[in-house]
């Protein structure tokens, strides 16, 4: 390998993105190859001995480590500025982890009231049995997550901003509380990616990523990922992933690492449609209310200015016609993909009442903040005009 007069760490961000984790076969390979193998071979059995121990650099099996995840891994860590990543079979694989790993019996939990359904679910349905309690608040007011704090309170766990409503929680805030009280925090990073977003300078202890949305950005694999600041953090969590077999696979990494290397080309396109989309929408009669981050209507436009360097490309909006109304735009809109999921290169659009919280009970929804005429949209790559030509013919269609 050729000696680098550069200082890696001092590189910009897109160069990060493009150079992170770069290979380091013995063959000179542009890009980490696809790794397609179970299981690794050792020259002798002390070679064998000294890999279990920790002794020796070096692959044993996949579910341990493999050079294709390595080198996905290595890069998110650099990206998030933490010592090392974890990477996962999914983003709630991720989710897991990090509870399993932070979490002992009688434990508890503060977290987003409008945290990732599942996130909530995995808490109240399963960690729940095994003694762990949880209470969500509105964590864009801090000291809400200050006055839900207990004694056994051992992480404090963020997302932001949060789905479908865009909250904006204060992250150097929540680590000044979580930390004075003895909690670690621990961000679902999903939305901002690392490029708008890094959690670690802020003062979290665990970033966590579903790599399915903006990090991979072609709507092509389910992943996740963990990067924390300290490596006996990393080192529990990383143990967690290896005895639950959330590991990622070979060819997920690699397209992973594939897609991440555009994504500030790919979020700064998104980002600016979605600001002359939300700005478009908010000036059409048939829209009650728009969030996005990048409007000054948003309630936390301020504080999100201080922690991220862009508004992203999620933008959620209230239909004055409330359900009916939600369904015909589903079924009226010919570009947007009638889709979940976010962060990828198509723009997708969802009605939650009708759609992934179609089960709930109205009162139940309206409580999580789910109205009858949400609409979360999340805007692509396309031309931006065509995508407002798309939502006018829908909205007058
Ligand atoms: C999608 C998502 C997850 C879960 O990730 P999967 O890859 O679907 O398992 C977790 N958090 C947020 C914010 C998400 O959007």
């Amino acid at each position: 390998m050729t000696k680098l007069t550069l200082d890696k760490q001092k590189t910009g961000f897109m160069t990060k993105l493009v150079h992170a984790g770069a290979p380091e076969d013995a063959y000179g390979s542009a890009v980490t190859p696809i790794y397609q193998t179970s299981t690794f071979s050792f020259n002798n059995a002390q070679e064998g001995a000294d890999r279990f121990a920790g002794k020796a650099e070096g692959y044993i099996y996949t579910r341990l480590g493999n050079p294709t995840i390595h080198a996905l891994e290595a890069c998110i860590a650099e990206l998030e500025q933490g010592v090392a990543g974890v990477a996962t079979s999914s983003g709630m694989g991720a989710v897991m982890t990090a509870y399993m790993a932070l979490l002992n019996q009688g434990a508890h939990v503060v977290s987003t009231a409008s945290v990732y359904g599942p996130s909530r679910g995995l808490l109240d349905d399963h960690f729940a049995r095994f003694g762990v309690s949880a209470t969500f608040v509105d964590t864009s007011d801090a000291s809400n997550i200050e006055k839900a704090l207990r004694p056994e309170t051992r992480i404090v766990y963020i997302e932001t901003p949060s789905n479908p409503n865009m909250q904006v929680t204060d992250l150097r805030a929540a680590a000044a509380i979580a930390h004075a009280h003895g909690a670690l925090l621990v961000v679902d990073n999903t939305f901002a990616s690392p490029y708008l977003q890094q959690p670690l300078l802020l003062g979290a202890d665990v970033v966590l990523h579903s790599v399915t949305k903006f990090i991979n950005g072609h709507a092509d694999i389910v992943g996740g990922i963990l990067v924390a600041k300290d490596p006996v953090l990393l080192k529990r969590l990383r143990s967690v992933m290896i005895a639950t077999g959330c590991n990622m696979d070979p060819h997920q990494a690699f397209l992973v690492h594939r897609g991440v290397k555009t994504l500030a080309l790919r979020m700064e396109r998104a980002q600016a449609s979605a600001m002359r989309i939300a700005t478009w929408l908010e000036a059409r009669p048939e829209i009650a209310w728009v969030r996005y981050i990048g409007l000054p209507s948003h309630p936390q436009y301020e504080m999100a200015k201080k922690q991220m360097s862009g508004p992203g490309a999620m933008i959620a909006f209230e239909l004055k016609g409330g359900f009916a109304a939600g369904e015909k735009l589903m079924n009226r809109v010919e570009l947007a993909i009638l889709a979940v999921s976010l962060g990828g290169v198509e723009t997708l659009i969802e009605h939650p009442a009708s759609m992934t919280h179609a089960k709930m009970a109205p009162a139940e929804r309206l409580k999580a903040g789910i109205s009858e005429g949400l609409v979360r949209y999340s805007v692509g790559i396309e031309e931006p005009e065509d995508l407002i030509e798309d939502l006018r013919q829908a909205l007058e269609g």
